[in-house]
């Protein structure tokens, strides 16, 4: 049995409506990836009201299923017909969480879920959310994800642009036919960047040597090389590289975690709260990963304000220890809808947001520009 966090014990607080709220936002570049380009962040944002309290909920499944198998539509059903009637018969966050394991994957719907209640309890309290799981506040480390770019010189003003601005680290996606001769070109101007690169799952063990290519650069890490349903295959070729291997797609839960380390699939693991079910089994996996001497981050899926927030809050855990794909607001969006907005300090560091819960505000106005579809659920 997995040991309990003390959040688990509390009594859930009693809600009076909930609503679904699905925002689109423009991005301020077309993000892509080996798989697919985006250029607007599509959420779905679970409000959940108790007295005076609204706590919010973001869901970090896109619309589409190109990064995980999770939709924004897949999320809204698991969550009305399965997750919401779960929640009216727990009497604690723990048998919350014990009920919802009865549903199989789906760790994004869980997790917007559980993530609205645990701000709801930290707004209940008023704490702010990482004072409730137990963290005393602490600067966050930046990073930047550069999604593919037309050209190299475009990448190489981006990373300029990056290492201006002082990010602890600079992750660029690749794909085949922009990867090796890419990255030979940002190491050859910003030899000191702390730099790595995320295939989403874009290659073979076929392309072996074609990878063993990127241990010439000193990268921080190789993110999902291989397939996104793969450990096995990732652990052959992790023998074959001297740059370590991080796992994203591949890792849903700690019983994944687990097998990727014990089979030596990777050296760092990436840790997005959405993916693994939430921030409580967020926070096993990287209690998990500290014991066996793994490094973990946390990732981002493009999140509005609401979903940054919390995952800055979740950095305040110790055993986040390399930096993350946080970075600014201005970075995504010409405007968000929460406030304040994300912004680096003078040595690249973020701050946590203060006051109960996440420590944001929704601007109303904006909520509605941005708003394309709202349900009244309960
Ligand atoms: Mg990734």
């Amino acid at each position: 049995m997995k040991p309990l966090h003390p959040l688990e014990q509390e009594p859930l607080p009693p809600i009076d409506r909930m609503d679904f709220i699905t925002v689109r936002l423009p991005f301020v570049h077309a993000f892509g990836t080996s798989v697919q380009t985006w250029t607007n962040k599509e959420a779905l944002l679970l409000r959940v009201a108790s007295g005076s309290e609204v706590a919010w909920g973001e869901c970090v499944a896109d619309p589409d299923p190109y990064y995980a198998y999770e939709t924004t539509q897949t999320a809204r059903h698991i969550i009305k017909d399965f997750l919401l009637p779960v929640v009216e018969q727990s009497r604690t966050l723990g048998d919350l969480l014990v009920a919802f394991r009865h549903v199989r994957g789906h760790g994004m719907a869980k997790a917007t879920v559980e993530n609205a209640l645990i701000v709801l309890m930290a707004q209940r309290h008023g704490v702010a959310l990482h004072t409730l799981l137990g963290y005393p506040a602490r600067k966050i480390m930046s990073g930047i994800s550069i999604g593919l770019r037309e050209t190299p010189d475009e990448l190489l003003d981006a990373v300029h642009a990056a290492v201006q601005k002082r990010y602890h680290r600079v992750k660029m996606k690749i794909k085949k036919g922009k990867d090796v001769e890419w990255v030979a070109r940002v190491r050859d101007r910003f030899a000191d960047v702390r730099l790595m690169v995320d295939a989403n799952g874009g290659y073979t063990l076929d392309d072996t040597d074609h990878l063993k290519k990127l241990d010439a650069f000193d990268l921080m890490m190789i993110e999902q090389p291989l397939s996104y349903s793969d450990i096995v295959q990732h652990a052959t070729l992790q023998k074959q590289m001297r740059t370590p291997l991080c796992l994203d797609e591949s890792i849903l839960t700690v019983d994944d975690a687990r097998a990727a380390i014990d089979l030596g699939a990777c050296r760092i693991l990436n840790i997005k709260q959405g993916r693994v079910g939430g921030l409580l089994e967020s926070i096993r996996m990287a209690a998990l990963a500290a014991e066996r001497g793994i490094e973990v981050w946390s990732g981002g899926m493009d999140e509005t304000g609401i979903g940054r927030a919390l995952n800055i809050h979740l950095q305040t855990a110790p055993s986040f220890t390399l930096p993350g794909d946080t970075s600014e607001t201005s970075n995504y969006f010409h405007e968000d809808i929460a406030d304040p907005p994300v912004v680096l300090d003078e040595n690249g560091f973020i701050a946590i947001p203060t006051g109960p819960g996440l420590g944001i505000t929704l601007d109303p106005h904006r909520l509605e520009r941005y708003t394309i579809a709202r349900e009244h659920i309960r």
